[in-house]
């Protein structure tokens, strides 16, 4: 089963490499009651590294690269989930105000005999991660795919969804589940309010 993060949600996966993007916001414990995060160790860390590395390759035709992941690379990795989440979610942020956003890595621009150039990741460790992300997100936003890259609004769910609507209005991961609980909290605090 490819993208387990995202799968576990039952969501649907982003077209392409932008899938590892989704698979990286996914790995939170979302949903009520929330799954485990799945950076919450090592372990299971190393785990979701390694699965989503093989995803990863199965959809890109990259190389099948080592992702290994040490505590820094642990907390490195956590903190860049929460930025992007943050900034998919509430937008762009200003970079004056939030200098953690500003990250930097490398990656290999490679003409195949086809002609076609393709990137590889670069670096070492969780840096690889890094490097594999922000080539799919280079990527999505070139085919202007990465606004469709959603946090869902419910308070209570949170997963990362792909937007398939055709204006890309959505802004629930299910609009029967997620936007059926919105609506009804909206209108029993309507009530509420006027009975007060
Ligand atoms: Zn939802």
């Amino acid at each position: 089963m490819a993208w387990e993060a995202t799968q576990r949600y039952g969501l649907q996966t982003a077209p392409g490499t932008l899938g590892l993007v989704q698979e990286f916001l996914n790995t939170v414990p979302a949903g009520a009651p929330p799954l485990p995060d799945l950076l919450a160790d090592l372990a299971s860390a190393q785990h979701w590294a390694t699965q989503a590395v093989q995803d990863w390759s199965a959809v890109s035709g990259g190389p099948g690269v080592t992702v290994e992941i040490d505590v820094v690379g642990l907390v490195e990795l956590r903190a860049l989930r929460d930025d992007l989440r943050r900034m998919i979610a509430e937008g762009p942020a200003d970079m004056r105000t939030a200098p953690a956003v500003v990250r930097t890595t490398a990656a290999t621009l490679r003409m195949d005999t086809d002609g076609q150039v393709r990137m590889e990741p670069r670096g070492t460790g969780w840096r690889t991660m890094l490097s594999m992300l922000f080539a799919a997100l280079l990527q999505a936003q070139l085919s202007e795919t990465s606004h469709r890259l959603k946090i869902c609004r419910n308070p209570y769910c949170r997963t990362a969804f792909y937007d398939r609507s055709r204006n890309n209005s959505g802004v629930w991961h299910d609009v029967k589940t997620c936007g059926n609980a919105a609506n009804l909290r909206a209108y029993r605090a309507r009530q509420k309010a006027q009975k007060a």
